[in-house]
This record gives structure tokens, sequence and C-alpha cells, in this order.
């Protein structure tokens, strides 16, 4: 059977708590303990494929092709796992399956109510991954902080597993934010000791607090917490802000967190061996010479939109020992006259996903750009629309080509909906979803990047490159790289007479791990550092 930890957050949301349930399994899986992690999401949307980016950051694709919230992409870093649907789970989700249970009848002449019914719902949900995953630990971690309303039913359905599974398979977690008063000079507990009495009063006891602070946190202030929270010394862990997110599970190692779960819970355990994590932190510290990659987007102001992309190039900076200096371009501000200036200092060029037509002209400029100047381009999804749209327009000569996305009566629509997407009338979870096989065509730079002539990667989107504008573009130079297996969809292009210019219609940010870069951001990210930008000098033999 399954044991479970169940972590909550109190005093302020966005202090890395997905960060510290990653590192948690980081350092339980150093254990040789198996694991698995579900994200539970109070919010009444189904999943958040809705949502803006600025509402929600990025949204995260699983191989199974469920949209989900970011943090299992960290959880997916942190671990090593290919998660699912399952790991995902939001208020939307339990209340319209209880609601549609109640429909069918299933609970004829019962009055249906959030306890039991939307609890046990949601105990169901945490056994399904448990009978599925047969993990011996499974992390849960409920989103939002304790107090908000949304968040209740959570509350009480993983309050409710401690009599259900029994006291020594439950662990409670709380993360919390120590503020630091600049006119004491202080570390303040107050806040804490609150959200526990908030976390006591619906009936959970937590056996854990981790104090998350920029500061490092005095004795004084532990001992304070452990006495008025109720919590053993040793189970006070401090968390500082660190330079690098991979640290945290080496610093969770350090202050005892590993070896009190594994006490707390019975396990049977490995003695901890995180020497390849302690080599990443270790090269990630390290000084090393930047690469200048601009990412051009539309939501460039929340980079959390871009989280996997950001990530997936520093795994790829780190496999080459180079630093990623990320210049984050707004594409509106490339429209203006003169903005070219704001690219003169980039080795490389991203252009990642997106939807919407506001800022695409100033994505078209930067593939132009890219294009013209002889810079590596990676186009991620609408990255590839944009670069497939801009070489349109060049051996055309027109402004007309377009995506139907944009312009849905374009003479030239090179980008246009999938079939299946014709008669799609819902938004949500609609669009073509999740791992597709994509074959490579041998001597290709894709092909030449995987090394493999069949790979599988994870799709988001609607729209496809348009079969009737396969020959002119081939003939002008474009080379179709990545083919469906039946070769009716364009996965891959890439451009001939370009030093690297390379765009998939799938996310391959998703599946990049820090040991383990994705195949195209490391050869993207192979031939921008040796890009030199004018005024640049050639590099210098690096001592650190
Ligand atoms: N908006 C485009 C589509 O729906 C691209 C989507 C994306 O970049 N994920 O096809």
């Amino acid at each position: 059977m399954s044991k479970y930890i169940f972590v909550t957050g109190g005093v302020v949301s966005s202090v890395g708590k997905g960060i510290t349930v990653a590192s948690m399994g980081t350092i339980l899986k150093s254990r040789q303990i198996t694991v698995s992690v579900q994200k539970l999401d109070p919010y009444l949307n189904v999943d958040p494929g809705t949502m803006s980016p600025y509402q929600h950051g990025e949204v995260f694709v699983t191989q199974d092709g469920a949209e989900t919230d970011l943090d299992l992409g960290n959880y997916e870093r942190f671990i090593d796992v290919n998660l699912t649907a399952d790991s995902n789970v939001t208020s939307g989700q339990i209340y319209s399956a209880v609601i549609a249970k109640e429909r069918r009848g299933d609970f004829l002449g019962g009055t249906i109510q959030v306890v039991p019914h939307v609890t046990t719902e949601i105990k169901q949900r945490f056994e399904k991954l448990a009978q599925k995953s047969q993990a011996e630990v499974i992390i849960i971690e409920v989103g939002g902080t304790v107090g908000d309303i949304e968040g209740q039913p959570f509350l009480e359905a993983i309050r409710q597993m401690r009599n259900d599974v029994g006291r020594d398979n439950v662990l409670y977690v709380h993360v919390t934010l120590l503020p630091y008063l600049n006119s004491t000079q202080e570390l303040k507990t107050k806040p804490t000791q609150h959200s526990v009495n908030e976390l006591r009063r619906i009936g959970i006891q937590p056996d854990v607090i981790i104090c998350r602070s920029d500061y490092p946190i005095p004795e004084e202030a532990k001992n304070k917490i452990s006495l008025f929270c109720d919590v053993d010394r040793e189970a006070v862990i401090p968390l500082p802000t660190v330079s690098t997110i991979y640290e945290v599970p080496l610093i969770l190692e350090e202050e005892g967190l590993g070896q009190l779960i594994v006490d707390k819970l019975s396990l049977k355990a490995h003695q901890p061996d995180l020497s390849q994590w302690q080599e990443l932190v270790s090269r990630l510290k390290a000084p090393h010479e930047p690469v200048n990659i601009a990412l051009v987007g539309k939501y460039v102001e929340l980079k959390d939109a871009y989280f996997s992309v950001r990530e997936a190039l520093r795994h790829a900076g780190l496999y080459h020992n180079r630093d990623i200096n990320l210049l984050w371009v707004r594409s509106e501000d490339l429209e203006r006259d003169g903005s070219d200036a704001l690219l003169d200092s980039a080795q490389g060029i991203i252009v990642p996903g997106g939807f919407g037509i506001r800022g695409i002209n100033g994505m078209l400029k930067a593939a132009s750009y890219a294009r013209n100047n002889e810079i590596p381009y990676l186009g991620l999804c609408l990255g590839m629309h944009v670069m497939v749209i801009e070489f349109a327009r060049y051996i055309l000569g027109s402004m007309e080509p377009n995506s139907t996305e944009f312009d849905a009566s374009t003479p030239y629509p090179v980008i246009d909906l999938l079939p299946e997407q014709k008669e799609m009338e819902n938004k949500g979870g609609t669009m073509r979803l999740g791992n597709y096989p994509c074959q490579l065509v041998d001597g290709s730079r894709a092909a030449n990047a995987y090394g493999q002539s069949l790979v599988y990667e994870r799709h988001r989107h609607r729209l496809e490159f348009n079969n009737q504008f396969r020959t002119p573009l081939e003939k002008a130079g474009m080379v179709y790289s990545g083919l469906s297996p039946d070769g009716r969809l364009v996965e891959l292009c890439e451009l001939t007479n370009h030093p690297w210019m390379v765009s998939c219609q799938f996310h391959p940010e998703f599946s990049s791990r820090p040991t383990r870069p994705h195949p195209l951001f490391r050869d993207f990210i192979g031939v921008a550092k040796d890009i030199l930008r004018e005024g640049a000098q050639p590099p210098l033999p690096f001592s650190p």
C-alpha cells in the first residue's frame, strides 16, 4: 500500500511549494524509494488549458495529452518521471464528476454534499494514482494557501485520509514564508503560527514545517516555530532562497528532511545517493561564458509563461558549459521602427508557443531577422507557424501568406486548421494533445540532433502546415525534416541555406531534463554559442 505525504502552503503563495514538493521527490528517489506526485488545483476550471498564461503561467502537457499545472513540469524534471493526467486534479474535474454521477442517478435518494460526496471523489483520485503508479510514496500538493475558500474540500479530504489509511501512513508538511522586517531586522514567525492555527482549526496538525525565507533563519526562530506550532524541533526545516532551484533537494537533504520522512513513515530505504544532483548543482553554479538567446514572445512580462522553455535552454547551456543569458523580447516591441536593435546581441532566437494575433508581426520580424542575418532560430509550435509564414512571404514576394488563425480569408493559408479541428465547437481539451510519432528525414539537422529515425513528442495545437504549399516552399529551400508516419503532417521543418533554422510543430521543452537536454535545444545552443555578433570579442580561453 502507498503512503501519502500531503503538502499545504501558508502565509503567501508563490514561495516555491512546487519546487519543494519536487525536491522531496528527488531525495526520496535518491534512496530508491518509488514516488509519484499529484497536484490539487482548487480553481473551478476543469484544466488550465483555457486560461491565459497571465493567469496561470505555462500550461504543461503530459505524454498522455493532459493540459496541466506547470508544477508537473518541475515534478518531471526533478524526479525524472513521465506523469499522466492522473497527476493533476482540479475542483472543476471533481465537481463535474460528482454532478455527472448525480444526473446518472448514482446517488438516488441522497442529498449531494461536499462531505462526503465531494471529498470521497477527491480521495478516489488519490487512490487511483496510488493503484496505477504502484509507488511507495505519493506526494500530494494542495495548490493555493490554507484559508482559500476553494481549497476547503481538498483540505477536508486530506484530513480524512489520516483515519482512512492510518496515522503511520500519512505525513502532513506545511510550507510557509518567514517575512523579513527591515525596521527591526528580523524574520517574523507570527504569520506561520497563524497559518498553522488555520490548519489545526480544520483538524490538520502538521508534522513538518518548511520555512521559506530570503535570509538565513536563526535558531531562535526555529525554536519558536517548534514551540508554538507543536512540531519536533528537527521537523522545522529552513529553506532559504537559493540561486538555482536545482539546489533545493540538496538543502532539504542537508537539513535532514529525507531521514525524517523515512523515519516518520517507516519506509524501507537505501542510503541516499545524490551525487549526480551534486554534480549538476556545482556545474550550474560554476561561472560559464554566456550565450545570448532572445526569447521573442507575447507574454514575456510573466516569466512563468515560458517556464519549461527557460529550463530546457538552461539544460542545453549546461551541456555546452554555457550560461544562458536570456533576452526577453516582447514581440509587440519588435513591431516599432528601428526595433531590430533589440536583437543585435542575440546569438540565437527562439519563438515559443502561443495563441492569437497579438504580437505576431513582431515574431515574423524576428524570424526574418534570423533568416537574413544567419542567426540560429528555434521555433516551437507557433514559432514554426511564424517561420513558415515568413518564408512564404519572402519567396512569394507578398505580405498575404498567413495562418488562418490570424487571417481567415488569406489567399495563401500556409498554416491552416487540422481537418479534425474544423468542426470543433468546444475550446477546452480539444486541441491535438500529447504524444504523437514523428518520422525524421535522414541527413536533416533534426535527424542529426536526435540520432534516431522515429521519435514521440508532445503536442498542443489546432493548426498545421498546409500541404498545398509544400512544393513551392521546398523548391525555395525548406526541408520537411520530420513528418507524421503517414506523411500527412509536417512535424519539423528547416532551411537549407542557413546555419540552423529549425522549427517543430510540437513542444520539445516539456521533455528536456537537467542532465538530458532535449536534442533540438542542445543543437540550437551548440550552434548559437559559436555565433559572433558585431562588436563581440571572439571567446577567450575561459578560466573560472
Ligand atoms: N495557436 C497555434 C495553434 O493552435 C499554436 C499553438 C501553440 O503554439 N501551442 O495551432
